[in-house]
């Protein structure tokens, strides 16, 4: 069991904290955010701490997703949501402010709401040179 005592997802998972769950099992647990920027805007978490998806192991990561796709799917279907966002932040600079493995479920409804993506086009890139730099560090 990975806790950190300072963190409030943690204590979520561990119910020092109240939340709206919505599922939970060992390893993962939903619960709906409270500051929702859509009705319905969900949290899927690791039960174990981790900084963020860059370096949260595979196997619970996959369970992780596999929870975001099963509610953005009841939001489609019970909701009425014309569309989800799966957004995982990783880091400050992408604007992540909980350091524990989250991902956002965001149904969207073709009305406005609280959230913003933007997606502008940034000055030209040498992509083939950029790709081969990728490619040569993928592990
Ligand atoms: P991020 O900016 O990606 O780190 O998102 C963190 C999210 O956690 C925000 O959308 C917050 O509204 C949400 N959040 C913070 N504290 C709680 C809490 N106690 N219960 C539910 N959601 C929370
Ligand atoms: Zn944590």
């Amino acid at each position: 069991m990975k806790f950190d005592k300072n963190c409030i997802f943690c204590k979520i998972a561990a119910k020092i904290i109240p939340s709206t769950i919505l599922y939970e099992d060992d390893d993962v647990l939903a619960f709906l955010d409270v500051n929702p920027v859509s009705y319905g805007h969900a949290l899927v978490v690791t039960k174990d701490h981790y900084e963020n998806f860059l370096s949260c192991p595979k196997e619970v990561m996959h369970k992780v997703y596999d929870l975001a796709q099963r509610i953005g799917q009841v939001q489609i279907k019970q909701l009425g949501a014309k569309g989800v966002n799966i957004l995982a932040n990783c880091y400050e600079a992408a604007g992540q402010s909980v350091m524990h493995f989250h991902v956002h479920v965001i149904p969207r409804y073709n009305a406005p709401d609280g959230l913003k993506l933007e997606f502008n086009k940034i000055d030209e890139v040498n992509l083939p040179a950029l790709a081969q730099e990728i490619k040569t560090n993928l592990k």
